[in-house]
């Protein structure tokens, strides 16, 4: 398993090589092809999802493997809906699959494809394969059928319906179109071999009744195609080169190319790859529906779902999800990547990219003694160090205070650089602050508020500033902070591989995946976020504005990702 960044510096085996970069096995075989001149020289992918759901991190995988070797290749990639399957909902789902396709930074330009627009062509293959006495109409019942099917140790047995004439044959498909059966009454199959040692091929089902209206076809058909009567014609039609798909659709393969050969039609080749597994994650849309019909999530793009949705509205980049797919390369075997890498990659863009502002999440109250009542300093914070062309901000400093809860302990160890009584920080970007005395609640005991004095000739960037304390601590002006609700996600499962958990889906779930902090506090400025904007909050992590319950001047935060990679470099440094 990959893992993800550790203190002990297990962060190394993430970071890009600058060697030469090395090619993975497609490539290399595209590269062979391109040598002998198999296509002509042409590279021409696809990405074929069924609109049945959102993308998930492991479309991106498959996305970025098929739109990047056409770009790598100067070929071509197509956007294809594989939407055999009628059903009320594939709108949403297709309108939604284009706006993440492109989010990711791919275009398809003119090249956008519906399996459905290949209807009459596929009736018309089906016809002739059976003109050919390739297929056959059957009417074993669901039941018998798969009793006849065999074992994957038995061979099966023909249908008595397998000899039929072909007149017979295109009498009865032409009256399965004409809506003459009931679903399951009768099918249309291909003729090949019920004693292959590769189940696909022992006379697998072409066509069967569905009375359902189709999202674009509408109800022009009551028979539609089979998804392997469809998906290798579909490569055949648009010209495809490399048919690159997971793993589990090595044993269709000979199917595919069994039916290219009998329609004697362009054949593409088909590349298998192992499809991305992540630790915590489920990265099936079947499962990810169940989440989102259960109500576990707030919707598919729940900031807690592994949909590309959830993930831009959670904050996470384009280019970190590309950065992502390109370090954990493509192979032929199946593992499971540690989601910590993901988080690193989303951290090392955010830390280009975001800006450095301070939010408190659970206030703690701090009065300067010694500050003068009424008096507001304007300081000077640089946006972000990485990036100086990020410039800088004022931000108001006053004689009260909102540090947080955690860096405050009454009777804390040595190594807690914080605040307690008598203990010196660095408030970020200000002074150097002592805390004299502790004021509790009367009745609970709690602290409810600190009496600090500051030490003037401290101030950040002045030359006043010699004295240096081991802690510095992010703080908002009181009077001038604006309340804002902040949600605070972790896992949604609590099993490292909810893949495992048989039927019921809710009882791995964490019930701690989602922590709402109702009234944290941002700096003034914050409060003119608007969805989409993205920045570091201090010590606390990267936060991003939701893009559906933000309103105008009243941001809502999501964080995006904590910054424990920065905490294991402190640690490594200091210790
Ligand atoms: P799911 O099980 O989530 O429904 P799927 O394979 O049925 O996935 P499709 O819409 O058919 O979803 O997938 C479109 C493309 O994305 C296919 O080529 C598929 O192989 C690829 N793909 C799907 N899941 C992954 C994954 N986890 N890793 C890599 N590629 C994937
Ligand atoms: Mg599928």
């Amino acid at each position: 398993m990959l893992t993800g960044p550790t203190p002990s510096g297990g962060e190394k085996i993430l970071q890009k090589d600058d060697t030469e970069p090395s090619t993975h096995f497609i490539q290399n075989l595209i590269e062979e092809d391109l040598k002998t001149g198999k296509y002509e020289g042409r590279v021409h992918t696809r990405f074929p999802p069924e609109p049945n759901g959102y993308l998930h991190i492991g479309h991106a995988k498959s996305i970025c493997l098929n739109f990047g070797l056409a770009k790598q290749y100067a070929g071509k990639c197509n956007l294809r809906f594989d939407d055999t399957n009628p059903s009320k909902e594939e709108d949403e789902y297709v309108k939604a699959i284009m706006e993440d396709v492109r989010w990711l930074g791919f275009d398809w330009e003119d090249r956008l494809y519906f399996s459905s627009d290949n209807f009459d062509q596929l009736y018309e293959y089906a016809i002739q394969l059976i003109k050919k006495g390739k297929a056959y109409v059957d009417e074993l019942t669901p039941e018998q059928m798969r009793e006849y099917r065999g074992t994957l140790t038995e061979p099966g047995q023909n249908s008595p319906y397998r000899d039929r004439a072909v007149e017979e044959n295109l009498d009865l498909f032409e009256r399965m179109r004409a809506g003459e059966f009931a679903e399951g009454e009768r099918v249309l199959r291909a003729k090949i071999d019920m004693a292959s040692a590769n189940l696909k091929m022992r006379d697998p089902v072409m066509y069967r009744v569905l009375n359902a209206v189709h999202h674009r076809t509408g109800d022009k058909w009551c028979i539609y195609p089979m998804y392997d009567f469809t998906h290798g014609q579909s490569d055949s039609l648009e010209k495809i080169t490399h048919s690159i798909c997971t793993l589990e659709f090595e044993d269709h393969r000979p199917l595919y190319n069994w039916f290219l050969k009998e329609l004697d039609i362009y054949c593409p080749q088909q590349i298998e790859f192992a499809r991305l597994n992540l630790n915590y994650t489920l990265l099936s849309k079947r499962k990810l529906l169940q989440l989102v019909q259960e109500k576990h999530v707030n919707g598919w793009d729940d900031p807690r779902m592994p949909t590309l949705s959830g993930m831009r509205r959670r904050g996470y980049t384009p280019a970190a999800i590309r950065d992502f797919c390109e370090r954990i390369g493509v192979a032929k075997s199946n593992s499971t990547i540690d989601f910590a890498l993901l988080e690193h990659c989303v951290r090392e863009d955010l830390n280009r990219t975001a800006p450095r502002v301070m939010a408190v999440v659970r206030p703690l109250k701090v009065v300067l003694e010694n500050y003068p009542e009424g008096q507001v300093e304007e300081l000077i914070a640089e946006n972000n160090p990485n990036d100086p062309s990020a410039g800088s901000r004022k931000i108001p400093f006053s004689r009260v205070l909102y540090v947080e809860q955690d860096d405050f302990m009454e009777d804390p160890p040595k190594k807690f650089f914080r605040l307690g009584p008598g203990r010196e920080v660095r408030l970020k970007h200000a002074y150097i602050i002592k805390c004299e005395r502790v004021i509790k609640d009367e009745n609970t005991g709690e602290v409810i508020e600190l009496r600090c004095t500051y030490d003037v000739e401290t101030k950040s960037g002045s030359s006043m500033e010699t004295r240096k304390v081991k802690g510095t601590l992010h703080w908002v002006s009181a009077p001038h902070a604006q309340p804002a609700e902040m949600r605070l996600y972790s896992h949604l499962f609590l099993n490292e591989n909810p893949a495992d958990e048989k039927e019921c889906l809710s009882s791995g779930l964490n019930s701690d995946s989602l922590e709402i902090i109702e009234k944290g506090f941002i700096e003034p400025f914050l409060q003119d976020a608007v969805g989409g904007d993205r920045f570091q909050f201090l010590r606390l992590g990267y936060f991003c504005v939701d893009n559906v319950d933000s309103r105008s001047g009243s941001p809502v935060f999501n964080r995006t990702v904590t910054l424990r990679d920065t905490w294991a470099k402190i640690a490594k440094k200091s210790g």
